[in-house]
């Protein structure tokens, strides 16, 4: 029994005094460890392409900022960013006023990036004419365009663009005022019934003729045709019985009339000896007559703007050739044409 005991209290002593020493142990280290982080603390060198480029505390911040900067760049419109080469970091143990260069690590590795931006090229005919930041705009201009009947709707592409260059954008509304194309008018169709136009609108044919000048009050005329005075107002001749109540001027066939003034067309169409006839009313009580005509373009009712194409000159009716009988008449009375034209 008293060897056990002896034994028993010896493991004890043993035990007590490993413990101690182990303890002893430990504090010494925690002591050793303390005093070490006291004066040091770890960090990270940072390498760029095997060069030294500081040193961070923040591996991960720092790494962190520089996977944003590569998806996203400084601007709206940059897709991404290509760095050749990115850093490497080792831990190491760097005395506690050794100062963070996180900014300038960071301002080092993007300095060899090279941005790539996305954006949209706005093409006329495959070439590329404007540049706009979104897809939106792109749609935008194209709709616009689509809406406005532009001519060259067809023409008009957009396309993503992804370049190491940015373009200068243009706003929408300039790049639709630029694109935009007018559509042609449509030509007008001549209203031609074998070589009788149907008359629309009625008309006075009476021969009533005054030799004075007669005030168009606000009338000024153009002249309709350009070509050679073949029989001047007044005259009679060999195909006409009373005095000629217009002024004919000889051009050929087809040759477009532009009416001499604004006005509404009050007559067209087949009229007797003048063939086909087109009258226009003016203001103050003015109307210009055009006979003989090919072909007229605009029926009765219609508003037509001075020097407007109506008709064709031909030689239909009581005529020998292709030229435009041309009156001027105020109240019904027919005036010298050559009072205001042809002179
Ligand atoms: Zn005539």
């Amino acid at each position: 029994m008293f060897t056990i005991v002896t034994l028993f209290k010896n493991i004890v002593i043993h035990l007590r005094s490993g413990a101690k020493f182990l303890f002893a142990f430990i504090i010494g280290l925690a002591i050793i460890v303390f005093a070490i982080f006291l004066v040091y603390k770890p960090m990270y060198s940072v390498t760029l392409d095997g060069k030294f480029i500081g040193y961070t505390e923040d591996k991960n911040e720092l790494q962190t900022k520089i996977n944003k900067y590569m998806s996203e760049g400084n601007s709206d419109n940059v897709a991404f960013v290509e760095i050749e080469t990115l850093p490497k970091y080792s831990m190491c143990l760097m005395k506690k006023n050794t100062k963070d260069k996180k900014e300038d690590i960071f301002n080092t590795v993007i300095a060899s990036g090279v941005s790539y931006y996305k954006y949209y090229a706005v093409l006329n005919k495959g070439e590329e004419k404007y540049y706009v930041p979104t897809y939106e705009e792109c749609e935008a201009v194209i709709n616009s365009l689509k809406e406005k009947e532009s001519n060259n709707i067809d023409d008009i592409t957009y396309t993503i663009k992804y370049e190491t260059e940015l373009k200068e954008f243009v706003d929408t509304g300039t790049i639709v005022a630029n694109l935009y194309v007018e559509k042609p008018k449509p030509k007008p169709q001549p209203v031609v019934v074998g070589n009788r136009v149907t008359a629309t609108g009625s008309v006075n044919t009476s021969l009533n003729v005054n030799y004075s000048y007669a005030n168009l009050g606000s009338v000024s005329l153009i002249q309709p045709v350009s070509g050679v005075i073949s029989s001047r107002f007044g005259a009679r001749s060999s195909i006409r019985s009373s005095a000629h109540t217009g002024l004919d001027i000889a051009t050929s066939k087809g040759t477009p009339i532009a009416v001499a003034a604004s006005g509404t067309v009050t007559f067209a169409g087949w009229k007797g000896s003048y063939g086909n006839l087109m009258v226009v009313t003016h203001a103050d009580g003015v109307q210009t007559y055009y006979a003989h005509c090919n072909a007229l373009y605009v029926t009765a009712g219609t508003y037509v703007e001075q020097g407007q194409i109506i008709g064709e000159v031909g030689t239909t009716g009581n005529s020998t050739g292709p030229h435009l009988h041309l009156e001027v008449r105020v109240n019904g009375v027919a005036y010298n044409p050559q009072n205001y034209l042809y002179n």
